[in-house]
């Protein structure tokens, strides 16, 4: 084995990115400067509140700007984000649309680059159940959870796509849901939705692969949000029978993974499926 020479020690921690030499030798002040210049862009769907609010505090401690969208009824839990954002010191926004919608989703993003530069993340997280067994699964059930969980993934993605490859960078992550691949009783519109955003990641990742574009998608167990909250606690017991682990997820689980799959550190990663489940699924 090679000895660990102060070059070898600043090579390597260069290439993990964990602090190159340079920046190691700067004030305090000065490394504030390098993280700003570096700084990106990300734009989490579903930002307000659970997953997504965990998605964004993520990015902000690594000193990323954050856009959250949402379409809460009202402004609290968005409010609440942003203070929390703006006091890790980023610059944060955040957008009340209808992510299902076409129109509201291409208007936004016309917004955002009008202002913006460059989007250098998109984390589609935006989502909804409409539980109902299919006997009794009204047409609109199925069509609300489909516009709202995969509809807007195709909006939004592709919004953001064409500004990616001419900038020949970027990262999506789509956050699908174990139940996408073993399926669960009265959720066949939100496991037809969770499914649909697995074959678009891969399908998204092939066709951008070549242009600096990786596309991946984070696949959540049981995760510990107001989703959950409102289950009856015998759908909650049966839930957690089925993790090895033997604990509910926490947002921040599926945080740290989505931002890991847009660092660096995941630059040969592209078109997967990273489950966060606890071994509910293998
Ligand atoms: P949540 O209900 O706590 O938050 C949902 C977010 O989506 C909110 O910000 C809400 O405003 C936004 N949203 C809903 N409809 C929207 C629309 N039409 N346009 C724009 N924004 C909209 O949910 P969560 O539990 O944090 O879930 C986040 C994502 O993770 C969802 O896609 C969900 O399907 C997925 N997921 C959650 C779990 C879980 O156990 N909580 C498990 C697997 C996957």
């Amino acid at each position: 084995m090679k000895p660990y020479t102060n070059k070898r020690i600043a090579d390597e921690s260069r290439y993990w990115g964990i602090y190159s030499s340079a920046e190691a030798v700067l004030s305090g002040r000065q490394v504030d400067i390098v993280n700003k210049l570096k700084a990106r862009l990300a734009v989490i769907t579903g930002g307000s509140k659970g997953i997504g609010r965990n998605v964004a505090l993520r990015f902000a401690v690594a000193q990323d700007n954050i856009i959250i969208v949402h379409y809460d009824p009202d402004e609290k839990d968005a409010a609440e984000t942003l203070r929390a954002l703006r006091q890790l010191g980023v610059e944060a926004e955040s957008y009340k649309i209808d992510v299902s919608s076409f129109e509201a989703v291409d208007s936004l993003f016309k917004d955002i680059f009008s202002k913006h530069k460059k989007i250098d993340v998109l984390v589609n997280n935006a989502g909804i159940t409409r539980d109902s067994l299919l006997m009794r699964m009204t047409e609109d059930q199925w069509d609300t959870v489909i516009r709202v969980n995969l509809k807007s993934v195709f909006n939004c993605t592709h919004a953001v796509l064409r500004s990616m490859i001419k900038e020949r960078q970027g990262c999506i992550v789509n956050i699908a849901s174990v139940v996408g691949q073993i399926g669960n009783a009265g959720q066949a519109n939100y496991s037809a939705s969770k499914a649909g955003i697995m074959g678009f990641t891969k399908t998204v990742a092939r066709e951008v692969a070549p242009r600096g574009v990786r596309v991946n998608a984070v696949a959540p167990g049981f995760i510990d949000t107001e989703m959950t909250a409102v289950l009856p606690d015998t759908v909650k017991e049966s839930f957690m029978k089925q993790i090895p682990l033997g604990k509910i997820g926490r947002p921040e689980d599926v945080a740290e993974a989505a931002y890991w799959l847009c660092t660096d550190a995941a630059s040969y990663i592209t078109g997967q499926i990273i489950h966060v489940n606890g071994g509910m699924y293998m």
